[in-house]
């Protein structure tokens, strides 16, 4: 039987029982390595678990459940205060879990956080005692309007202006539901990106807090323009499509994405695997251009995210004081030393490479596509485990849309396969994440005071990195959207 993992968190099931209940709960930290706390049996879970097992039963989201999700509280939008049980907490300050801790969550803010808080009057309550919470997960580098492509770009010729803001509405709801409760968007066609967040913002429909670029911002041929193609097929493109020559061309090219909506810059320092006619080690905007869009941008209180794989488009982007390097195939030990000097943050996409590293080996790539993908692929992993090893400041990102949306959390498994201690993996997606943001003091840690997006997992992700891909439990803004794997009615 094909289980959806994110729905079925299994391993509650196979877990020993608790010897007795909550009062078995070390009350002190316990190390990262030890095994933090028995894997305790939520009813609720069991009961969706029972009924997808039983033969012949309704698909997991069918009629049943909902009835059963429908007769308890379940998931939703409580009037209130919510307190969360949780059996363990990573609250992305350090690398040690907390056991035995409760959340007190009210105005969608998070309230009281401890082992002996009280639980206020009229409380929502939620059992996440098999549980550990950590801070809702962030991805820095996302394309939630765009779903898997095959390299030759025919999607232009094919899809209406509007098709992208409907995949960005399906992929918005997957998002979140895998525990991403923010995302990074590194641009995206015709501001269907700028629309979906809005959306999102006003309670149209389920997804992500989005922060998004707009159009990326490059040279004419770049690969945040249009290559490829035979000049009639296309308008010429200009300022308005994020194509600039110059750094006059470059003020315009960001003041035009932040009037329509752009909550930070994205640029192209180089070429890209998946662009045709393009090699990916030049750099393509000059170091001036890229110095006056840092410059302006941050004018405006915004920040830039730099793609960017050869060494000589990452330098430039480095110096200019770009916030971030995503893909970063090409480092070395000097570029590394500079990053960290300047709290430049690396933003790997690992995911992205093997994707198309996979996609190049199955013979589904377009020809030029798969040839740069095995060159860059195997110097990416090499350049990523260096930087791991030198302490170059990492956040989480994935390139998600490149490959299937929801499936985000793959990435944690890469980051420690390359040396990242699953610690550090998790801050990478929650305090690093908000850090990069500059968003730090709203977002990225369970402490009082932030904004209460919450997630959890059926088991210690110290000990199995992997269960970061079984998130059964999400909370963004102080609504619950998924509870024992059940998303909100509204969510399904
Ligand atoms: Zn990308």
């Amino acid at each position: 039987m094909p289980w959806p993992t994110q729905i079925l968190p299994l391993r509650t099931l196979l877990a020993p029982a608790p010897a007795a209940g909550h009062g078995s709960f070390p009350r002190a930290l316990v190390p990262a390595g030890s095994r933090a706390f028995p894997g305790a049996l939520v009813p609720c879970a069991l009961v969706v678990v029972l009924l997808a097992v039983l033969p012949g039963a309704p698909g997991l989201l069918a009629g049943p459940l909902s009835a059963q999700a429908t007769a308890s509280p379940g998931p939703g939008d409580p009037d209130g205060p919510v307190v969360l049980h949780a059996g363990a907490l990573f609250d992305g300050t350090g690398d040690e879990l907390a056991t035995h801790v409760r959340i007190v969550v009210e105005d969608g803010r998070i309230t009281a956080v401890g082992t002996d808080v009280e639980v206020p009057a009229g409380a929502h309550e939620v059992d996440l005692s098999g549980w550990t919470v950590l801070p809702g997960l962030m991805d820095m580098h996302t394309h939630i309007t765009s779903d898997p492509a095959d390299g030759y770009g025919e999607s232009r010729f094919r899809d209406f202006p509007g098709t992208a803001a409907l995949i960005g509405a399906k992929n918005a709801r997957l998002t979140l539901l895998a525990g991403f409760t923010t995302v990074r968007n590194a641009g995206a066609s015709e501001y269907a990106d700028v629309a979906l967040r809005d959306a999102i913002n006003a309670g149209m429909l389920p997804g992500p807090r989005i922060l998004t670029a707009g159009k990326g911002l490059g040279i004419t041929g770049g690969h945040c323009d249009q290559t490829g193609y035979r000049p009639d097929l296309f308008p010429e493109t200009g300022v308005e499509d994020g194509v600039f020559n110059g750094t006059d061309e470059v003020k315009a090219a960001v003041r035009h994405q932040i009037k329509y909506g752009a909550d930070l810059i994205k640029t192209c320092a180089t070429a890209g695997v998946l662009s045709a006619g393009t090699e990916i080690g030049p750099a393509q905007p000059t170091p001036a251009e890229l110095e006056t869009m840092v410059e302006v941008a941050a004018m405006l209180d915004r920040r830039v995210m730099a793609h960017a794989h050869g060494i000589e488009g990452i330098r430039n982007a480095v110096r200019a004081g770009v916030a971030s390097i995503d893909h970063g195939a090409v480092l070395d030990e000097e570029i590394m030393e500079e990053m960290i000097q300047r709290g430049t943050y690396l933003v790997p996409t690992m995911m992205a490479f093997e994707y198309v590293w996979d996609a190049a080996e199955a013979g589904t790539l377009a020809p030029w596509s798969a040839e740069k993908a095995r060159e860059i692929t195997p110097i990416a992993r090499e350049s990523h485990r260096a930087a791991i090893a030198a302490g170059v400041p990492m956040a989480f990102g994935t390139d998600a849309g490149v490959f299937p949306h929801g499936t985000n959390a793959d990435e944690f498994r890469l980051l420690v396969e390359a040396g990242m201690s699953p610690a550090r993996a998790l801050r990478s997606a929650t305090l690093e994440a908000a850090r990069l943001l500059g968003m730090e003091d709203e977002l990225g840690t369970v402490e009082v005071g932030r904004i209460a997006d919450l997630v959890a997992v059926p088991g210690n992700p110290l000990e199995d990195i992997e269960l970061m891909k079984e998130v059964g439990f999400v909370m963004k803004d102080g609504r619950i959207w998924l509870e024992d794997g059940v998303p909100a009615p509204d969510a399904r």
